[in-house]
């Protein structure tokens, strides 16, 4: 077992989508980002290489690379999953959450667990998103951005298969 802890925060810019796990969310402005700005799979990304002592997202997608510019987050998901396996790895479980005033969270958790299942290869009873306000404390409380923080467990492979969850 290895546990894994992951973090990002983005301001919002006007003008943008806002796109979260993976999920296009209506009505309230995007993120600034030299990609699609979505700040919860970039956590879920750097929980995966925390976990596996493989870096951090960074190294994988430079900013400095055109290649990652509006890039689909999604993506970087799904290569970050397969460097994952390759290196032996399951994910056990993952739990997010998300700091924020706007928006409000809960009426897209669910879809938001839909996707990053379907993204990550790994069973919905395994994903866990959560919303918090951040109380009108601090630039996040102000409404300035989204800062999410995401934990994550991954096992040796093999013993996944054996598990009734997945
Ligand atoms: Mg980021």
């Amino acid at each position: 077992m290895r546990i894994g802890f992951g973090y990002d925060s983005h301001v919002f810019e006007s003008g943008r989508p806002l796109v979260l796990g993976g999920v296009l969310i209506p009505d309230c402005d995007g993120l600034k980002a030299h990609s699609d700005g979505d700040v919860l799979i970039h956590a879920v990304i750097d929980a995966l290489y925390g976990a596996a002592a493989m870096g951090d997202i960074g190294s994988h997608f430079p900013d400095t690379d055109g290649k990652w510019k509006d890039a689909d987050s999604a993506l970087m998901l799904k290569s970050a999953m397969y460097d994952i396996r390759g290196a032996g790895y399951a994910v056990e479980n993952l739990d997010v959450t998300v700091v924020c005033e706007r928006p409000r969270l809960r009426p897209f958790a669910d879809l938001i667990r839909s996707r990053l299942s379907d993204v990550m290869g790994v069973g919905l009873g395994r994903i866990s998103v959560k919303g918090k306000s951040n109380e009108k404390m601090d630039d996040v409380g102000a409404g300035k951005g989204i800062v999410v923080h995401a934990a994550v467990l991954l096992k040796e492979s093999g013993a996944q298969k054996s598990s009734a969850l997945a």
